[in-house]
């Protein structure tokens, strides 16, 4: 049995790095189950949620359902008001507000986490394009008053 949760545990793993969109925990328990299709969702999340503890993934909390990333270092996330995507914000991680906070409150202060939240590429794209089909749509309207 040890030898069939480490290998569970694996493919859990696995899953995870192979993947750099910071998947839920649904969208990992699809990808194992095809490596795996008697592994259970409680297996796959229980394995989950064993590995962000340790460290091995990160557990990256937004809006919606909590994702899953392979990266272990600290970084800031975007969160897609539209379709849910997360992706990695490539900008350096504030440790002095970390000491600010600790030296204005007294508190430990382990780590802060940030989710920027706005409209993705595809989505930025997608509301420009209908914006334009809509005021196209006005112009023609005016023409015919
Ligand atoms: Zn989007
Ligand atoms: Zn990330």
């Amino acid at each position: 049995m040890p030898q069939r949760n480490t290998k569970q545990r694996n493919l859990v793993l696995d899953a995870v790095r192979s993947r750099k969109d910071h998947p839920s925990a649904d969208e990992i328990y699809l990808d194992v189950r095809k490596e795996d299709g008697r592994i259970s969702r409680g297996t796959v999340y229980r394995n989950l949620n064993i590995l962000a503890e340790s460290g091995e993934i990160t557990h990256v909390k937004v809006p919606s359902a909590d994702r899953y990333d392979l990266r272990r270092d600290l970084h800031y996330h975007f969160f897609c008001t539209s379709c849910g995507a997360v992706s990695d914000v490539p900008i350096p991680y504030h440790e002095e507000y970390d000491r600010q906070a600790e030296e204005e409150t007294g508190f430990v202060i382990q780590r802060h986490r940030m989710v920027f939240e706005g409209l993705c590429s595809k989505c930025r794209t997608g509301a420009e394009q209908r914006v334009q089909i809509k005021s196209r749509i006005r112009v023609k309207d005016e023409r015919r008053v």
